[in-house]
């Protein structure tokens, strides 16, 4: 072979490796039960977002955001076992989004104390005017707290000195941020920049957002308007809408608009306010040029006839009851009606 002919050869397989080297954003629910309830197994609320390129089928970063009941079994299916979660992201405390991380910690100091720590990402402690304290910080201090009181975590320190004597909230690297009104970065690894803004439901609430080379999503979480009630714009958040300026994929809790007060369903009006609505966020994803809406943590969840104590009017929601509301926000790109395990890869196969 020429010298000429050896480095076009060279160049080709380098573009070769390339081309077959692409990379991908995959963004998959793990969980899509709206609110404390339980309705036919649904895990709890929960967004795996993982990066990488076709060679490791999109999973060289792993990122969880929000941790709800069943996390552990929806990311054992989805083939992310606990143990290689590179940072876990709660946008607020209530036990719907966190009520899965001791026991997802729990696996990992059980199985993997010598391994590395996993960074959680989330809020600074944010006080309410009512006198309590949300606290990321003292959840994560207390994540084991039971199971070192009930003598486990020293009987399997016994057992196993390698395991970190603290127990599992040695595992976690707590990052917290005070969450501000304009978009900022609060974690980043390689290409992989995760950014955070302050949204309102409840106190210390944020939303995010994750961008890569392979396209960009925001986890909105509970976030509702700024005005608790109507008359109001939206029952959208303006600081979800600025952060989700220009991404592919907006994931956002939903609720229908057959919950609302003037529907019989008797659900309480201010917890149906500080939600975003499904043709709300239909209208806020056409704002922001998005292609993809996820909806999820969806209250009412498809198909039932109650909502914890609340009767659905009309008997029930179905997908397609979903996705006219969103479209009656004006929205034509692709909907997602969450289900769990349900996954959107960029770029499109
Ligand atoms: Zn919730």
């Amino acid at each position: 072979m020429t010298p000429y002919a050896l480095s076009t050869a060279l160049v080709l397989a380098f573009f070769t490796a390339q081309s077959q080297a692409a990379p991908c954003l995959k963004v998959t629910l793990t969980g899509t039960q709206g609110g404390p309830p339980v309705y036919q197994g649904q895990a709890g609320a929960g967004t795996l977002v993982q990066y990488g390129d076709d060679e490791n089928n999109c999973s060289a970063v792993n990122l969880q955001f929000d941790t709800g009941r069943g996390t552990t079994q929806r990311l054992s299916e989805a083939k992310t076992p606990v143990g290689k979660l590179n940072a876990v992201f709660l946008t607020h405390m209530h036990s719907d989004h966190t009520e899965g991380l001791p026991d997802m910690m729990q696996l990992r100091w059980h199985f993997a104390s010598t391994g590395p720590k996993v960074d959680l990402v989330c809020s600074s402690d944010a006080s309410s005017p009512a006198g309590h304290t949300l606290s990321c910080t003292n959840f994560a201090r207390h994540i084991g707290d039971a199971l070192i009181n009930s003598g486990e975590v020293a009987q399997r320190l016994a057992e196993n000195k390698k395991r970190l004597p603290g127990g599992p909230a040695d595992l976690l690297n707590v990052m917290v941020f005070d969450p501000t009104e304009e978009p900022s970065r609060v974690w980043q690894s390689g290409d992989v920049t995760v950014s955070a803004v302050g949204s309102r439901h409840i106190p210390g609430h944020a939303s995010y957002r994750v961008d890569t080379p392979a396209g960009s999503v925001v986890i909105g979480g509970d976030a509702g308007n700024d005005k608790p009630k109507p008359p109001r714009d939206s029952s959208t958040s303006s600081h979800v809408e600025k952060l989700a300026m220009g991404a592919d994929i907006i994931v956002h809790s939903t609720i229908h608009p057959v919950m609302g007060p003037d529907k019989q369903s008797g659900f309480p009006p201010p917890i149906y306010f500080r939600q975003s609505t499904a043709t709300d966020l239909g209208a806020m994803a056409t704002r922001t040029g998005s292609k993809h809406l996820m909806l999820t943590h969806l209250i009412p969840p498809m198909g039932a006839k109650r909502q914890g104590p609340y009767p659905i009017p009309g008997g029930g929601v179905t997908e397609a009851d979903y996705k006219s509301a969103v479209t009656d926000g004006g929205f034509t790109g692709n909907v997602v009606v969450g289900t769990d395990l349900v996954s959107v890869r960029l770029p499109q196969p």
